[in-house]
């Protein structure tokens, strides 16, 4: 018998985001892994991440055709990963938007940093995108590749923030505040959250009461599906004992529901259109209406609203009274769920296929 004590097996931070969830996707996830199975987007993902390492790690100025020739060639090196044609462009794009906004990290900086702890008896890992630690401050970049923009609340809350939080005060003791920073890299929006040394021990609570959950699922072998948002990025779908009727907003989980989700939404808002274009006319006539417990009818008010023109006015009209319009008006960054008509170039694209 060996005198080596063996290493216990690593758990991923992702894993454990992916339980935090939903436990039923972590081992999911967990299967996917150990089959080697990565979807489109998780291709996406990864092949960004290794164009921002090569990036990092030496290089500035560069032209378009410089940054194609580095994604060109980790197509093909990455043969590992499947990435559909169609999908190439919007890799490009991504990475020329992150690049464009892209500066040198500087000293104190490091990029892809493994970092693990020992905790209730599991060793848990994670890989940080980029680690800047300036004495007692440090910050975790994220890069994500995501469409949507979420809260900074949402982000705030995440396991993900609280676990890069613990994993670097753990393994740098002199660190007092850790902010970690999502980057959305389609929009170069950030979203992060600052955590001081003091929550230590709540973040600590946290971590082992999931990882005495994660045990206990282990031992009996009982995964609870909870579904939400998160059905998007769940590796099995197909084995969820929750049917897509019942996943509420986790019910769109492939492209052939969501080709078809949105043609029934083009359909239903076409519909709605003439409905009420058919109610308002009725209602201008004859009164209001109930529908169940909605009665809809015209409402007259007065008011006022500041248009775009007279806003920029007032933009001048402040900086010439020495006030600084940044006082009255905030940036903010944020996506919206839009629909627009498709261009004829786009529409004679898709008879391609
Ligand atoms: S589809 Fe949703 S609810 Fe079902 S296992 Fe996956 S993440 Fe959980």
């Amino acid at each position: 018998m060996s005198k080596m004590k063996a290493k216990t097996k690593a758990m991923r931070q992702t894993y454990l985001a992916h339980f935090d969830e939903c436990p039923l996707s972590a081992k999911f996830y967990e299967d996917a892994q150990a089959a080697e199975v990565t979807s489109h987007a998780m291709a996406r993902g990864i092949l960004f991440h290794d164009f921002a390492e090569i990036i990092q790690g030496e290089r500035a100025g560069l032209s378009d055709a410089e940054i194609d020739t580095i994604i060109d060639e980790l197509l093909t090196s990455r043969s590992d990963l499947v990435l559909p044609m169609r999908d190439h462009d919007d890799l490009r794009d991504l990475c020329r938007r992150w690049y464009a906004r892209f500066e040198p990290a500087g000293a104190g900086s490091k990029t892809e940093v493994k970092l693990e702890v020992q905790l209730a008896g599991q060793r848990i890992t994670g890989r940080l995108d980029l680690l800047t630690i300036e004495d007692a401050w440090a910050r975790v970049r994220d890069y994500k590749t995501n469409r949507g923009l979420p809260t900074a609340e949402w982000v705030r809350g995440s396991f993900q923030v609280r676990c890069y939080a613990y994993m670097v005060f753990v393994n740098y003791p002199a660190v007092t505040t850790v902010e970690v920073e999502n980057e959305y890299v389609r929009y170069g929006a950030k979203r992060s959250a600052t955590i001081e040394r003091d929550q230590f021990e709540n973040l600590e609570v946290t971590l082992i009461d999931i990882i005495e959950k994660v045990g206990e699922a282990r031992k009996s072998d009982d995964w609870i599906a909870v579904p939400g948002t998160h059905c998007n990025r769940c590796a099995n779908t197909a084995g969820c004992p929750i049917s897509a009727e019942l996943r509420g907003e986790g019910a769109i989980t492939d492209e052939l529901d969501a080709t078809t989700a949105a043609s029934d939404l083009v359909a239903i808002e076409a519909r709605r259109k003439d409905i009420i274009a058919g109610l308002k006319s009725w209602v201008d006539e004859n009164g209001p209406v109930d529908g169940g417990q909605t009665r809809y009818d015209y409402s007259y008010s007065e008011g006022e609203r500041l248009d775009k023109k007279p806003k920029i006015a007032l933009k001048e009209r402040l900086g010439e009274a020495d006030i600084d319009p940044a006082e009255y008006w905030k940036p903010t960054q944020t996506t919206r769920f839009i629909p627009r008509k498709l261009t004829e170039e786009e529409l004679e694209g898709g008879d391609d296929a």
